[in-house]
């Protein structure tokens, strides 16, 4: 048998995850992919189970994690990521981004394995600096709604750095901004999918609150190729990964009209608690240690996106839980 890098990603049936999962296989690893199924679906990385340097656990990495053999490397991903997700099972997005990430660290360790963890840009929670350098240390209301995710990763962020520091473990973090892509779950209640499956329904499309907040989307693959550079680097502390496209929700939401062609109107519905007024990454830090920066304008992503949409059934259409 060929002797490969062997990497483990946890979330790998997921949006990331499952990107991920394709990205280290196209490079000849050997991928070990682990999940729980919670927000993920196995039809993400289907298309993985006949190749040998493949595998699936399923596994809830909140739980003590044991995977035989040797591991290079440890990816993070496991995490729900939506905010209607995360509203959901707040205990178990807890548990996984705190008692999860010690697992993972402590298999690294144990393994002697570089470990790279999702953050996210929500460790800036409702930023009030503009665009959000990782040197800020964020804005974030802990016993919020959303504090349960923010936290987590901020709490991860501190576990893995103590990692690297006590017991000079190879660790990263990557600060990843929002993204968009084929794979999303049509009704995880995240922008992009939400206006998407609207227009593909027929349905008006939701604008919460006066649609004057920002957010910048950075396409799939240009986030995997960021996150892939960042692991392979030697740079610890954590780096933005996003797209600085900075775009209001209200253009964003006409953007979608035009592109899928429809002419649904926009309603306008309660702004959700703690939502992020404004949201932009600085990523003069990737490009700098990296040579990163994001290649695919966001008419491209959103066109490769819908077709993606597209193609699912009726019943994928229609479906309201997952
Ligand atoms: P996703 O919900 O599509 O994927 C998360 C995966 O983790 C799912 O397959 C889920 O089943 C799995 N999972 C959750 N809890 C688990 C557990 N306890 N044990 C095992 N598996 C578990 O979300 P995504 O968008 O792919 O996000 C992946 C990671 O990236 C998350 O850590 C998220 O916080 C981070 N992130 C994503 C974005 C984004 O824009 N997509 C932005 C910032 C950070
Ligand atoms: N949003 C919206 N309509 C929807 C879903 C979301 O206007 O149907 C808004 C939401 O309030 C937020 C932005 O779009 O201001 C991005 O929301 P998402 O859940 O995608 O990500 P996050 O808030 O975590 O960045």
């Amino acid at each position: 048998m060929k002797d490969r890098k062997r990497v483990l990603i946890t979330g790998a049936a997921g949006f990331l995850g499952s990107h991920l999962c394709d990205r280290f296989i196209r490079e000849d690893y050997h991928v070990i992919a682990m999940d729980n199924l919670i927000t993920g679906r196995l039809k993400n990385i289907e298309h993985l189970f006949r190749l040998e340097n493949f595998e699936f656990y399923h596994h809830d990495v909140s739980k003590f994690i044991h995977v035989p053999g040797r591991l290079d490397y440890i990816l993070h991903f496991a995490s729900p990521a939506s905010p209607i997700d995360y509203l959901k099972i707040p205990i178990q997005t807890l548990k996984v981004g705190s008692l999860g990430t010690h697992n993972c660290l402590g298999l690294a360790k144990a393994k002697g394995a570089r470990i790279l963890v999702a953050s996210t840009s929500e460790v800036y929670g409702d930023p009030a600096v503009h665009p959000q350098t990782e040197d800020y240390w964020g804005n974030v209301n802990p016993i919020g709604p959303r504090g349960v995710y923010d936290e987590a990763k901020r709490f991860q962020e501190a576990m893995t750095m103590a990692y690297h520091t006590f017991h000079g473990l190879e660790t990263r973090i990557v600060r990843i901004f929002n993204t968009y892509g084929p794979r999303m779950r049509l009704n995880d209640g995240r922008v992009l999918p939400a206006f998407i499956g609207q227009a593909l329904r027929g349905e008006d499309l939701t604008i919460f609150g006066d649609g004057s907040q920002t957010r910048s989307f950075c396409y799939v693959d240009d986030l995997i190729e960021g996150i892939y550079r960042l692991l392979l680097s030697d740079y610890h502390l954590p780096v933005n990964i996003g797209n600085p496209d900075e775009i209001t929700i209200l253009d964003f939401a006409r953007e979608i009209i035009k592109l899928t062609d429809s002419d649904q109107k926009l309603i306008m519905k309660e702004l959700p608690v703690n939502d992020p007024k404004q949201r932009q990454p600085d990523i003069t830090k990737a490009k700098e240690l990296l040579g990163w920066e994001p290649k695919v304008p966001r008419s491209e992503g959103l066109k490769r996106t819908y077709a993606y949409f597209k193609s699912l059934s009726r019943e994928e259409l229609y479906e309201t839980e997952h």
